[in-house]
């Protein structure tokens, strides 16, 4: 038999509650820095390819169709927000698709970084880091989206994307935002927060100032991502290099240094273009810890 009078723990269980609704700053549990570093993985667009011979210098690919994964990570540290890499552009998503028809892509953005970082209640405004993994255009889309970050810059990336005539692929009205954001000028590795956990690894040759991403997490253990240091698993496996390259000799070096860091560290790579690699990441917004 129902009571009109709520039970002890019932009414005891109410008052919590109340408060709790008392005492919460609103929207704090999405911006709350988290106890411990978090990896997440942003679809921030799709390429198609009608020839894949862009991706080998050697032929293997010629005349050959193929698709690209174009992800942004958002790592979020107990010390901060990192975006690494920024993907093809949010102003893509009101096109149906970007055709460069001499190339035959076809580039796609379905869903914005700005709509996904908003289901974690983020704004670009904040962001406290940007980085690159190099200047072209797949992953500076969205760059100018931060100027309110502290962009983790490699001197010699931008030395490289601002001559002229631009570098095949640099477009540079899309990471123009340096000029107004505070910047890190990085000239070596660089570890974001001081503990070891977020580093910038230099990985130069795809682009003159390339770098990875490698991070420690609690439970994942050591994960690298991969910038364009690979396009595709099979080009890491037959170490194969693009035709459009900064440097082939430090693109090899740049392999073997990258490979031994792995296999050292029992780590993983996520290939960012590589479509298996990005589906086999925790799907937004769940995250890597
Ligand atoms: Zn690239």
């Amino acid at each position: 038999m129902l009571s009109d009078t709520p039970s002890f723990p019932l009414r005891l269980f109410a008052a919590c509650l109340l408060l709790l609704a008392a005492t919460a700053p609103v929207h704090a549990a999405p911006t709350q820095a988290p106890p411990t570093l978090r990896l997440y993985a942003i679809d921030c667009g799709h390429l198609a390819f009608k020839d894949m011979g862009l991706f080998s210098d050697t032929g293997e690919y010629d005349g050959k169709p193929g698709e690209m994964a174009v992800p942004c990570f958002l790592i979020r540290h107990p010390k901060g927000d990192l975006i690494w890499d920024t993907g093809l552009g949010d102003g893509l998503a009101s096109q149906p698709d970007t055709i460069y028809k001499p190339l035959g892509i076809t580039a796609t953005v379905r869903t914005t970084l700005v709509a996904q970082l908003a289901e974690l209640g983020l704004a670009p405004q904040d962001i406290d880091y940007l980085a690159l993994s190099h200047l072209h255009a797949d992953h500076a889309g969205n760059a100018n989206l931060f100027t309110r970050a502290i962009w983790l810059l490699s001197r010699r990336e931008l030395a490289w994307a601002t001559t002229e005539p631009s570098p095949p692929g640099v477009a540079p009205a899309l990471f123009s935002g340096y000029r107004q954001a505070r910047v890190t000028w990085l000239d070596l590795d660089h570890d974001v927060f001081g503990d070891g956990s977020v580093r910038i690894l230099r990985a130069p040759g795809h682009t003159a100032g390339h770098a990875v991403l490698m991070l420690q997490l609690a439970h994942a253990g050591t994960v690298i991502l991969s910038g364009d240091l690979f396009h595709t698993r099979e080009n890491r496996r037959d170490r194969r290099v693009p035709p459009v390259n900064d440097s082939r000799a430090e693109t090899l070096a740049s392999f073997d240094r990258i490979e031994t860091l792995l296999a050292n560290r029992h780590a993983r790579l996520v290939i960012q273009h590589a479509p298996e690699d990005f589906a086999a990441l925790p799907a937004f917004p769940a995250y890597l810890d």
